[in-house]
């Protein structure tokens, strides 16, 4: 195959060169490719690579197009446009069930036809946006980019464009939802979790989810973390001021903070000037988070612990952890996913999972938050079970410190 850069080349050449020529760009990723490599091994993991390479070279040997690796696991097509790609799926895939007789690795598409003036390495991107929403499978293995992926691609620029001016004109605000102690004779408020909003002057109320993921991919989430954190160690000290107790909060931390080599000195700063203990601020770090440089991560919050900080992994049981490795990881507080309590009331088989998690807890002599619980059930299920924090809308979503206040 092609290597990457030559291949942009060739593909930019064809594109300036027969301009009405209709050209797709098709973007090939295996699924799970690490995981194929943890389970059968590199050799069979290269073996699966020089396969495919060799497929798709000789799927478009005597058509128009011509292809290349252009990442780990990943292959790009620059072939004349084809109604139906279902057919390269089946012979790919077919491929690897003759290295060894049903692999089960699976294959995703994500395919961009050519458009005026859209120019080879935009359309690639634009048929990687596809592959990558191809990912989690729920609408099919190949997913040709549409008009709404664009206007989904504007409006993540747009918000990309625009976190400095938000950042200053204080349109970001911070909500509390609080967690409670529910071994308790009668559930009590024990601490809370730091939530960012983000009130829009033109778009209105942004979900976190709409935009941390963005701001953590192009490396900027970093300033509204601060933001945050800072705000939720203001607010731990008004409310100290205020009210004579000290309520722990928790804030969170994205992957990219853990490798800020400044990480430590601005949450020790901040407790400085607020003048309070180490202890009142919460970190929490996902599960996932833990899972690519698993050691360097380790280290990082190992050293935030020793002085002091209270660690939570955050969405326990959505991740990779080994149980091995978890013995040896460095938290203080286990917080259990809220997919766990969705179903206890109706599925035993959820319920065995949540004591499971209660188990391993209590064998690395931690606490268990359970988040997302919504219901009476769900609570007397975990109260019976031995769980010692709740945190959801049972008790109350998340609020302003005005709102929060209420429940001090
Ligand atoms: P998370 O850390 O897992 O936060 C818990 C999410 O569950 C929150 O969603 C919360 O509103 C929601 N939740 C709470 N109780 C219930 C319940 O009873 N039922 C259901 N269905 N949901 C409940 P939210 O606020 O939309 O935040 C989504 C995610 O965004 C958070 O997930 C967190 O990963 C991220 N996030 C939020 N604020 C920040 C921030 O300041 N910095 C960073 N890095 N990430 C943040
Ligand atoms: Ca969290
Ligand atoms: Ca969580």
């Amino acid at each position: 195959l092609y290597a990457r850069n030559f291949f942009i080349e060739y593909a930019n050449r064809i594109y300036k060169e027969f301009p009405d020529k209709p050209m797709d760009a098709v973007v090939i990723n295996i699924d799970q490719f690490h995981a194929v490599n943890a389970l059968k091994g590199r050799d069979f993991g290269d073996q699966v690579l020089k396969t495919l390479g060799e497929a798709i070279r000789s799927y478009f040997y005597d058509k128009d197009g011509i292809s290349a690796r252009i990442g780990s696991d990943g292959f790009a097509v620059y072939c004349k446009h084809m109604d139906n790609y279902k057919p390269l799926l089946i012979h790919l895939e077919g491929s690897l069930d003759r290295i060894e007789h049903n692999t089960g690795i699976r294959l995703r598409m994500g395919i961009m036809q050519r458009q005026d003036k859209v120019e080879p390495s935009q359309q690639f991107e634009r048929a990687h946006t596809a592959c990558n929403i191809a990912r989690g499978n729920y609408r099919g293995r190949i997913i040709v980019f549409d008009d709404k992926m664009r206007e989904r691609e504007i409006f993540e620029q747009r918000i990309l464009n625009d976190l400095r001016r938000a950042l200053a004109e204080k349109e970001f605000e911070v909500y509390y939802q609080p967690k409670y102690d529910i071994q308790a004779e009668t559930p009590k408020l024990e601490s809370a979790e730091a939530l960012v909003r983000w009130n829009h002057h033109e778009l209105g109320v942004i979900s976190p989810t709409d935009f941390i993921p963005l701001f953590e991919k192009h490396g900027q989430i970093e300033a509204l973390d601060k933001y945050v954190w800072e705000q939720a160690v203001k607010q731990i000290s008004e409310w100290r001021d205020k009210y004579g107790i000290v309520i722990p909060v928790s804030v969170n931390l994205s992957r990219v903070d853990i490798f800020d080599p400044d990480l430590e000195s601005s949450l020790d700063k901040l407790i400085e000037q607020y003048g309070l203990e180490r202890s009142v601020l919460q970190l929490e770090v996902t599960e996932s988070a833990y899972t690519d440089n698993t050691y360097q991560v380790i280290a990082v919050v190992e050293s935030l612990r020793k002085k002091g900080y209270v660690i939570e992994m955050d969405d326990f049981g959505s991740g990779y952890s080994s149980l091995c490795m978890l013995s040896s990881m460095p938290i203080d507080v286990l917080k259990m996913d809220k997919a766990f309590i969705r179903n206890i009331e109706h599925d035993e088989k959820e319920v065995q999972f949540v004591k499971l998690i209660l188990d391993i807890a209590k064998n690395l002599k931690v606490p268990v938050i359970a988040e997302g619980v919504e219901t009476e059930p769900q609570l007397k299920l975990l109260k019976k079970l031995g769980c010692a924090l709740v945190q959801g809308y049972y008790f109350s979503p998340p609020l302003l410190p005005e709102q929060f206040e209420k429940l001090i």
